[in-house]
């Protein structure tokens, strides 16, 4: 089933344009509050902890497994005949406290179910990749590319 049948994110929004732009030019970005060096994601309009001003900050293009979970039926249509899949939840090397939710991949173009056979664990080091759904919609996605302990 075509992405354009998936549930995708409004990417116009004033509030988190900027990240949307940037995955679609292959760059993944966090948001950063310099009055109390503190990251943050999803994008907000201020910082949550002292509410100062939030700028755009590049995050690693790898990280680690944080958390993960092989998604099973009953799904929304759209989704059924992709699962099992597993999705990961990544924290991003160099923005500290940051976890991001995205589908492990096995290959940049590899179908999402292609990951439910993968040996994953949580810590294991993954890299960032890009899924282009539609002109507007491009997803970070992640690689495994080794166990936690290298
Ligand atoms: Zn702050």
């Amino acid at each position: 089933m075509a992405a354009e049948a998936w549930i995708l994110p409004v990417t116009d929004n004033p509030v988190d344009a900027a990240f949307w732009a940037a995955t679609r030019q292959g760059r993944l970005l966090v948001q950063h509050c310099e009055a109390c060096a503190s990251h943050h994601f999803p994008p907000r309009v201020f910082c949550p902890g002292c509410h100062g001003p939030l700028a755009w900050v590049p995050a690693g293009e790898s990280g680690r497994i944080w958390s993960f979970v092989t998604v099973h039926p009953p799904l929304l249509p759209a989704y059924q005949a992709l699962a099992p899949y597993r999705v990961v939840v990544v924290e991003p090397e160099g923005v500290p406290g940051i976890r991001m939710i995205g589908n492990l991949l096995t290959t940049p173009d590899a179908d999402i179910g292609a990951s439910r056979d993968t040996a994953i664990a949580i810590g294991d080091r993954v890299r960032l990749c890009f899924r282009q759904l539609t002109e507007d919609v491009t997803l970070p996605c992640w690689i495994r590319i080794s166990s936690k302990e290298n």
